[in-house]
């Protein structure tokens, strides 16, 4: 059983895990986004297939596929549903957060802006780097505090600041550099899981409205797990 696992999250690195210590032949998909990625056990493949043909040609190596990619890696997990017709196919999607009656939803970045434009002046922005842009429209002239892994390569409004950094974090970092710049909105989005939760457990006390970007639908068709027990079992189960 080869399988190519669409990673780039934690749960790609943890699924990986379990599945080189039972001996499977695991290779684990990176886009190559991030300078210095976290490797995960098994091998690695870096760099996109070119699109829905290349990955398809990139298939015959492989007897199924997991697509642990992030939730808002949506050009990823749609060419995968559109690629993998005669493959088995699995999402492996970690849940999102539990709403807050709290928080304030939007279902765009650009909407996400506009909301946090209207809460607050001086917003600490975590949707990563790429979506940055995005955010410049509504909110150019604001002091943004903006969190990145990796310094984009346009640079952001003379207003901003960046700070780099990757989860996880903890909960008094979090308070301390939210404090530090004043913030008073966070704008992030649904990313799910404990790495980067604890800003929203800062801004809770702290007091910060928080907009977030909600979460787009799953692939249809697809079969999906939350858990990565889940995903481990339906690997070892088809190999
Ligand atoms: P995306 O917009 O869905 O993907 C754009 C293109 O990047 C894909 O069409 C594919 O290129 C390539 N690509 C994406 N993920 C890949 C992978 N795992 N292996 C090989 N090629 C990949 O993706 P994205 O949102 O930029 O995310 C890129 C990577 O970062 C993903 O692995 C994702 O899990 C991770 N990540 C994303 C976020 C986020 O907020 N979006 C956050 C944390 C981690 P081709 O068409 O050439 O194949």
């Amino acid at each position: 059983m080869r399988l190519l696992l669409l990673g780039g999250t934690s749960e790609a690195r943890e699924l990986a895990e379990l599945l080189v210590a039972e001996g499977m032949d695991v290779t684990t998909s990176l886009a190559g986004r991030v300078a210095r990625p976290r490797l995960p056990v098994g091998r690695v493949r870096i760099g996109g297939f070119g699109g829905v043909p290349g990955l398809r040609a990139a298939l015959a190596d492989y007897d199924a596929v997991v697509d642990a990619t992030h939730p808002f890696a949506l050009g990823m997990t749609a060419n995968a549903a559109a690629a993998c017709t005669d493959l088995p196919l699995l999402r492996l999607e970690r849940p999102g957060w539990e709403p807050d009656p709290a928080w304030h939803y939007a279902d765009t970045h650009e909407e996400a802006a506009e909301r946090a434009a209207a809460l607050g002046e001086r917003p600490f922005v975590t949707v990563g780097r790429q979506e940055l842009p995005r955010l410049v429209p509504a909110l150019g002239e604001r002091a943004v505090l903006a969190r990145v892994v990796d310094v984009p390569d346009v640079a952001p409004p003379v207003a901003w600041r960046l700070v780099t950094g990757r989860g996880p974090y903890r909960l008094d970092g979090e308070r301390e550099l939210m404090t530090g710049h004043r913030a008073d909105v966070l704008v992030t989005k649904d990313s799910g899981g404990v790495y980067t939760w604890p800003k929203m457990a800062a801004a809770a006390l702290l007091g910060v409205p928080v907009v977030v970007v909600r979460r787009p639908p799953g692939p249809q068709g697809v079969p999906t797990v939350h858990e990565v027990s889940s995903a481990f079992t339906w690997v070892t189960e088809l190999g």
